[in-house]
């Protein structure tokens, strides 16, 4: 994610930490690259006029030049201008006490507006509130069927009327439903087309008229750069955004349409995508963005990212048996099957310091077609065998490639991984590897 904007920052800031000492001079050659880096990156030349100047009287002052790490102190500046406009935040959606409260989604044809309808449901679903989903994009003809599928997946009711033509009606009519029913939360559903065109705008308009959203979201795809700005200006002028949902920043989306959206909406960015999976969806927090693009990795969004596959009990669980030396190779499978989830680890590892560039390894056919032989073959063992892999010999190791279509060496070579890793992991058990999982989390 951001690869160009933080590639680029990154070169800017190496070839500053080169010169001894800083200069004015040669401090704007260093932000000349900073301000070159950002618009490569997509951010809108008014943004980066604004960024630079701000940047620039912090950096050409005294303060700077007569620091003693004065390309840290230039880091640093850089850093909190990008934390103070992509700020503030605001991720809670502002449910009512009382009655349902509703939630309209729009965007552009593509912009993620379904998926995300799929992912709020699921963070929804976390604090127990079963949302009622509208299906009122009445444009792309598999819209309703799609909203259908992401409903039976999850388990929420969806509201269509796939005869009526009138986006307006359904929208009132789901919000009457789920008022009736008292649903806590409606999530409508609405249209997008291609490009920006009136009758789109229109059809917002009516509906935000009708049922008075509580919360309107635009999203956004991140990839597609100045066109998201120039639609999220747009759409601002129509309808009074509460906050922005950016999609797609998990592919190679050059990331600076996030600060141009915020700019142009002067709203908050709620929420960001990062997969297609429906809990894919992280609050945004402008610390961990900034640090992205500065690529100074995000721990806390890694500790929360691991937080949410293993649950408290499980992880209590698992430590103790970690420390007492009782995990066992079941144990490993049941954790391997967790994070083999697809993208996950991937996106785990983009988010640790200095671990992107395994990222792609780690996502690899070959990464995952190793994780499956190495789950393939625990599943082929006796439960005594995963308990004890000790008793292993030639014969059982032989016995449990066939089982599990892998050649002999694979079994060996994971046994023999496991003998390594079972003290390492007692050690870190025993140094409360979870309590400081949840000190990153605060
Ligand atoms: P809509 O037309 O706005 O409802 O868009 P959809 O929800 O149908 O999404 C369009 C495509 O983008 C689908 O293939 C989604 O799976 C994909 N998509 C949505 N959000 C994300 C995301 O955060 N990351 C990635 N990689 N794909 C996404």
């Amino acid at each position: 994610m951001f690869e160009s904007l933080s590639d680029g920052l990154q070169s800017a800031f190496k070839s500053l930490s080169g010169k001894g000492k800083l200069t004015e001079g040669n401090m704007r050659d260093g932000l000349d690259i900073v301000q070159k880096s950002m618009l490569e990156a997509d951010v809108s030349y008014s943004v980066v006029q604004d960024f630079m100047k701000r940047v620039s009287e912090k950096a050409l002052g005294k303060r700077v030049l007569l620091s003693l790490r004065p390309h840290e102190e230039l880091v640093n500046i850089v850093h909190s201008e990008l934390i103070s406009i992509l700020g503030p935040v605001d991720p809670s959606l502002h449910l009512k006490s009382e009655g349902p409260t509703i939630i309209m989604l729009c965007g552009l044809q593509g912009s993620g507006k379904t998926t995300t309808c799929g992912k709020l449901s699921q963070l929804l679903k976390e604090e127990n509130i079963k949302p009622l989903l509208v299906a009122a994009d009445l444009q792309r003809p598999a819209a309703i069927e799609q909203l259908h599928v992401i409903g039976r997946q999850l388990d929420v009711p969806v509201y269509s009327e796939p005869d009526n033509k009138d986006p307006v009606a359904v929208c009132k009519a789901g919000v009457d439903k789920a008022r009736a029913e008292g649903a806590r939360v409606v999530i409508l559903d609405t249209a997008g087309r291609l490009a920006i065109d009136e009758e789109l705008m229109s059809e917002l308009k009516r509906i935000d008229k009708k049922v008075s959203p509580d919360q309107v979201y635009l999203v956004v795809d991140g990839m597609t750069g100045q066109d998201a700005v120039n639609s999220a200006g747009k759409f601002n002028e129509t309808l009074e955004l509460d906050g922005v949902i950016m999609t797609k920043l998990d592919g190679d989306a050059r990331g600076g349409a996030l600060l141009s959206v915020k700019h142009v909406t002067g709203v908050p960015i709620k929420f960001i995508g990062t997969g297609e999976h429906f809990d894919a969806l992280e609050p945004f927090r402008p610390e961990g963005m900034a640090g992205r693009i500065l690529q100074m990795g995000d721990i806390v969004a890694a500790a929360r990212e691991a937080h949410r596959i293993v649950d408290e009990k499980e992880r209590e669980e698992l430590e103790a048996k970690m420390a007492s030396g009782d995990f066992t190779l079941d144990d490993f499978k049941n954790m391997m099957e967790k994070v083999a989830k697809p993208g996950l680890m991937g996106r785990m590892m983009g988010l640790m310091p200095g671990m992107g560039q395994f990222k792609d390894v780690l996502e690899s056919d070959e990464a995952s077609k190793g994780i499956k032989q190495t789950i393939g073959a625990i599943n082929a063992m006796t439960m005594e065998e995963r308990s004890n892999p000790k008793i292993i010999d030639a014969h059982r190791r032989t016995r449990i490639a066939r089982g599990a279509g892998v050649q002999t060496p694979v079994v060996s070579q994971l046994i023999k991984q496991f003998d390594v890793m079972k003290p390492l992991m007692q050690g870190m058990a025993g140094g409360g590897m979870g309590d400081r999982m949840k000190m990153m989390q605060q």
